[in-house]
């Protein structure tokens, strides 16, 4: 198989129109981690599977709200059925109804009806917000995170939450409702409140009624929180070369209705690849050499369990690709597609192959559907992001390459993410990228050429890029920088030589690695530095990480309000990416100075010795790194 064969056949199966289909029945069922709309959902795709005889299984994993996998507890089933929030005075009028917006309920509320009055307690999220304010017997107004919000509030004598958007997250959508969890371990059942999410402009008229008076509410939700199980759906196209290392694709399945582009979209396009491929291989269109194992999950939930009991499967995959937010339509929402690519952590080939196939994809009229988008696909290669289940594969336990297709998207986690939000030509587009991806090793005996020069492409970016980062830098010399941006490369070159190797395809590498070390050297003679060696790694403490797995949210709830502050600040990036791959650094062999400089490598900005000093000692103090010194 050709590239150019592989682009006209998946272009002319995969069917963006079908793609939206399956989102639009994915996100009829209220798919909260371990409650029956979830199951519902992943029994509608497996109907799918099953019509188009692709083999699958579903694995059930305990949803009771302790049992830990890698630092993380699972959640506990939650199922709910009804539930309103009514205002009885100074007016009467209804705020929200779960039968017309599901995020209204606040997921694993308790079930309950209460007659009460309203307070504004701002964020809700510590003391100080209590402080001089009579809860008890409450409901009480917040803009803060439910889950961090309850204790305080439940303790404070509040018998219920009602969670508001701030003016800066309902930007220009005054009326989208935010979905929210509590995420109770089975010790916080009893104290878990009641909880109603409304729009920013609901609460406006409560707030202002306030000032004047009392308001009276009345709540009532139909729900059951306790022992559940969560589900995770794997299906499996199997390959002709049983020894060759798989791919492996996955979306989350989980939201609540609709979330059509987080995460119906992914969901509903992994279908359509696994649609794809499957019928490809049936009329002898395409021959797969490599088995593609296909995951809908609970996002981290049912990952951490699946990946603790298929360690060998993991281990025998070559890249994993995450499809999370995939469809959104560029008219309505503008946002441009984004792959996030994989860490310097896990160097690898794959992030040299997207931009030269999204190229090629982005104005190509066969990737067009039916009442889809006819404009040019608009898209970005971004630095990693954290945030979904990608993280869990590119963890040092297992350090398998893994990014996230995805989009910005300013109605995420509303009840404004609906069906009429996803594009049709947008999922095809990137269900076409991502079936190309997984049948591209299939194509390295035709396109050794071609994959040398997108390689060659990438890493000579990825060293001007270096370069650019080091001019006007004091800490760090431009010899250091470009000593580092050249092992990097150079380990990406040689992990598409093994890919060669292990399909017994002659190479001569030779070529390339010369043509990195004239980058390199050019650039230094440029920039006035010496072609000496400098080490990063030479002193100072070596950090180590200590647990295994990706690190648990948990983690971030856990600081105190300062350190919390400084880590958002400093130590972040993209749904904490920046801290995820400081810890995947975190070897026991690099020193802080060498991870600081990687970093800066990895994320495009300085990100100082000191801050990257100081955020290591912070997740030391939690015990999740040790440092070591250099002789012990
Ligand atoms: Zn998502």
């Amino acid at each position: 198989m050709t590239l150019e064969q592989i682009l006209t056949e998946v272009s002319r199966e995969l069917s963006g129109a079908l793609a939206k289909q399956n989102v639009a029945r994915i996100a009829a069922h209220h798919r909260i981690q371990g409650s029956p709309g979830f199951d519902d959902a992943v029994n509608e795709i497996k109907g799918v599977l099953e019509r188009w005889h692709i083999p699958c299984t579903v694995h059930t994993y305990p949803a009771d709200g302790k049992t830990k996998t890698y630092s993380w507890a699972a959640p506990l089933g939650w199922s709910v059925r009804s539930g309103f929030l009514r205002q009885l005075s100074p007016k009467e009028q209804s705020l929200v109804r779960f039968d017309e917006i599901s995020q209204g309920v606040i997921a694993h509320s308790r079930g309950g009806t209460a007659e009460a009055e309203a307070i504004d307690v701002g964020e809700g999220t510590c003391l100080a917000d209590y402080a001089g304010k009579d809860v008890i017997g409450k409901y009480v107004l917040v803009t803060g995170k439910p889950q961090e919000v309850a204790p305080l509030a439940v303790d404070h004598g509040a018998i219920g939450i009602i969670l508001y958007p701030t003016a800066k997250r309902a930007g220009e959508w005054p009326d989208l409702v935010q979905y929210a969890g509590f995420w109770p371990q089975a010790s916080q059942i009893e104290q878990t409140p009641l909880g109603f999410s409304i729009s920013r402009r609901q609460a406006d008229t409560l707030l202002a009624a306030l000032r004047d008076g009392p308001v009276r509410l009345a709540g009532s939700i139909d729900a059951d929180l306790g022992p559940g199980n969560l589900h995770v759906l794997e299906a499996r196209i199997p390959g002709h070369c049983p020894q060759a290392k798989e791919i492996l694709l996955i979306s989350h399945l989980c939201h609540p209705t609709p979330s059509a582009n987080d995460n119906a979209s992914g969901s509903a396009l992994l279908l359509e690849i696994a649609r794809t491929l499957a019928q490809l291989a049936k009329k002898g269109k395409l021959k797969l050499d490599r088995s593609i194992r296909l995951l809908w999950v609970p996002e981290f939930y049912g990952t951490l369990p699946w990946v603790a009991l298929h360690r060998q499967q993991v281990e025998n995959t070559l890249f994993v690709l995450n499809l999370d937010m995939v469809g959104q339509s560029p008219e309505r929402l503008g946002e441009p597609f984004r792959v996030s690519r994989a860490p310097g952590s896990t160097p690898s080939v794959l992030n040299a192959w997207f931009e030269p196939l999204l190229e090629r994809i982005e104005d190509d009229p066969n990737t067009i559907a039916p009442r889809g988008t006819r404009r040019t696909m608009q898209w970005r290669l971004d630095p990693p992001s954290g945030g979904s289940d990608h993280v869990v594969f590119s963890d040092p336990l297992f350090g398998v390459p893994a990014v996230m297709f995805g989009h910005g998207d300013p109605l995420h986690h509303t009840h404004l993410d609906d069906v009429d939000m996803v594009d049709p030509t947008e999922l095809k587009r990137v269900g076409v990228l991502a079936a190309t991806l997984a049948l591209l090793p299939g194509t390295l005996s035709r396109e050794t050429d071609r994959l040398a020069g997108w390689l060659l492409r990438y890493s000579l970016t990825a060293i001007q890029r270096s370069f650019e980062l080091s001019l006007g830098m004091k800490e760090a010399s431009i010899e250091e920088f470009l000593g580092l941006a050249l092992t990097l490369e150079e380990q990406r070159l040689a992990s598409f030589k093994r890919l060669l190797d292990d399909a017994s395809i002659p190479w001569d590498e030779s070529g390339l690695r010369q043509a990195l070390t004239a980058a390199r050297d050019a650039l230094l003679k440029t920039g006035g530095g010496s072609a000496a060696k400098y080490d990063a790694d030479n002193e100072g403490p070596l950090p180590r990480k200590a647990f295994e797995g990706p690190l648990p949210y948990a983690f971030f709830l856990s600081l105190s309000k300062e350190d919390r502050r400084f880590m958002e600040r400093e130590f972040t990036g993209p749904y904490g990416a920046i801290t995820l791959e400081a810890l995947n650094l975190c070897d026991g062999k690099r020193t802080v100075r060498g991870i600081a400089l990687r970093l800066s490598l990895e994320f495009g900005h300085w990100i100082s010795i000191e801050t990257a000093t100081r955020a290591l000692e912070i997740l030391g103090k939690g015990g999740w790194v040790e440092l070591c010194s250099p002789s012990g």
